[in-house]
This record gives structure tokens, sequence and C-alpha cells, in this order.
């Protein structure tokens, strides 16, 4: 049962799927709405964002907190990847509104044999973070999946912060008629713009000055596009340009690409998204800005709507 933590907040950590069910099973059958906020832990004030619109939206929050390695190449930081539970569950407690079911389960309750079966998705990753990382999507929508089917949530709740990520779920919940409502939430931002993410606790002082000019490099192009310039290679260069001043600082990538199919755009019509991935020393930050007319505001949008009724 969820019992009272701290002053306000009721907080329950489960690390088991069969006590994550019984957990949601109960809040369900008295006919109430859970949210789910899947996450890899080191939670900050982006994360808190999306709990907050959970509570705000539904009757349990569940929060997964869980590094699933499927979705790091060999060369990636799965292994120093920030993992801290006990003070992601104080952050937690510290939230005022509506109980939260912690689910952090171990790498052997989610994979506890050899998986034989994944989810796959076509042509939203060919571009942007998708080539850089082959087989990230795969193992992010397989194990979304597979929380989506342990919680049976209501809503999940996605940070535009990793833009690519909330696109291919939204997908995924349309494709294969999953039916969750997947909330896309604006990026939450440092007071000198830096998008928050885990991976800034990896930068150095220097570092985290000269991670700031991805940022900026967005900025830069939204204002070639506010300026009336149309072709997106001018736009990408201005990007480009903003970043190569900085030394120490390589580019992945840095596009300007369609917001629904993510595929590159030649001329700005309408919205188009500025997206870019550097690698400031060893860590790899992502970014981008939705700019343009339809999808320029930063609130909450859902990718669609379904309902489990
Ligand atoms: P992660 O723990 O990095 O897997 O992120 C878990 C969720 O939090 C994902 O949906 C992210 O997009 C979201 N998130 C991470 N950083 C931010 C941020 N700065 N603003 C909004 N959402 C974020």
């Amino acid at each position: 049962m969820i019992a009272p933590c701290g002053t306000t907040q009721m907080i329950e950590v489960v690390s088991t799927i069969a006590g994550c069910r019984a957990e949601v099973r109960k809040t369900r059958s008295s006919g109430l709405t859970i949210g789910l906020v899947p996450t890899m832990g080191a939670l900050h004030e982006g994360h808190l964002s999306l709990v907050r619109q959970s509570q705000a939206d539904c009757d349990l929050t569940v929060v997964s907190i869980f590094v699933n390695p499927l979705q790091f190449g060999p060369k990636e930081d799965f292994t120093t990847y920030p993992r801290d539970l006990d003070a992601d569950v104080r952050v937690l407690s510290s939230l005022e509104r509506g109980p939260i079911l912690v689910f952090a389960p171990s790498e052997n309750e989610m994979y506890p044999s050899e998986l034989l079966t994944f989810v796959g998705q076509t042509t939203l990753g060919d571009h942007l973070c998708g080539p850089f990382r082959p087989g990230h999507f795969r193992g992010v929508l397989t194990v979304v999946l597979k929380l989506f089917e342990i919680v049976q949530p209501d809503r999940a709740y996605f940070g535009k912060k990793d833009y690519q990520q909330w696109r291919v779920v939204g997908r995924m919940v349309a494709d294969l008629n999953v039916p969750v409502d997947v909330i896309g939430m604006p990026t939450v931002r440092e007071a000198d713009g830096l998008a928050m993410s885990s991976r800034n606790r990896y930068l150095s002082p220097e570092e985290r000055r000269k991670a700031l000019c991805l940022y900026r490099a967005l900025l830069a192009g939204r204002a070639r596009i506010r300026d009336g310039e149309k072709k997106a290679g001018r736009i990408a260069e201005a990007m480009r340009q903003t970043v190569a001043e900085i030394e120490g600082v390589a580019v992945d990538y840095l596009s300007v690409v369609d917001p629904w199919s993510l595929q590159p755009v030649e001329n700005v019509e309408g919205t188009v998204l500025l997206a870019g991935a550097v690698r400031v020393g060893r860590t790899r930050l992502i970014d981008n800005l939705e700019v343009g007319s339809q999808l320029g505001s930063e609130g909450a949008s859902p990718c669609r709507r379904t309902s489990r009724a």
C-alpha cells in the first residue's frame, strides 16, 4: 500500500514487476487514473516537470527508474551513468501533490533471459540521433513498450528535450494501438538556457561553459528564420558557425527537420525543428527548438489520444 512519507507526499518504491502490477491494480480497480513517467534516474527539474504534470492529471503517478542497457551502444556511458535511487526517492518525496509509485527494477527483473523480441521502427530514426546511436531507438521502444505493458498507464509523459524519442514513442502507440496518451512536455532549462540533463553532471566547469554553445547555435538558427531566411542549408550553416567558434566541441549534427517526419527539409515552410547533438569532451548533449507557427508553443502537447476505457 502506498504510505505517507515525509509531511505531504505519499510514496512507495517497488522493484518487482509483480509488486508494481499489484499497486497499479489497486488504483485501477478503484476507477482511478494512472500516469507514467519513464526515467533513467539522476532526477532533475526536467524530470520533475513531467512528474508534476502527471500528478496534476492523474490519480497515481508511476515513476520508473531504470538505466536501460538496451538503449546504450557498446562505447556509450551505460556503466558510468549516474545511479542514486535513494537521492531520487528523496527528491520525489519533496513534491507536494499526489501519490507516487517508484518502479525501480533491476536489470535481471526487466531482462531475465536473452531477449528475442524487439520493437523496431523505420523512417523516424533515419536522421538526427539515429545514425549516431545504432540500435538506440529499438532499445528505447522495447523498454517503453514493456513499461506500458507492466504499468498500463492512461497517460505517459516524455520530455521534448529528447524530441526524437517523444516522436518515436508517439508513433509506436499509434501504429500498435497501444491505449496510452503520449504527452510531450517542454524542455526545462538552466537559467542560462542549457537544457537540463542527467549528463550535465559529467561536465567540468569549463565544459559546462562550452556546452551552452549548443543552445546558442539553436538560437542563431532561429534568429535566421525570424530574419526571413528560408534555406535550411544556410540556417544549418549559421548554427554550425556558432559551435565552430568553441574549441573542444564536436558536432554530431545540427539539422533543420520536419517536426513530424523528422526528415531534413530544404526550405522552411510552417514549423520546423532545429535539432542538434554535440560532444563536449566525452559528454554527448542534445537539444532542439521548434520554430514556426503551429508547434511554436512551449505547452504540453499530446501526441495522440486513446483510452483504455
Ligand atoms: P532520462 O532520464 O534522461 O531518460 O529522461 C526521462 C524523461 O525526462 C524523458 O522523457 C526526457 O525527455 C525527460 N527530460 C529529460 N531532461 C528534460 C528536460 N530538461 N526538460 C524536460 N524533460 C526532460
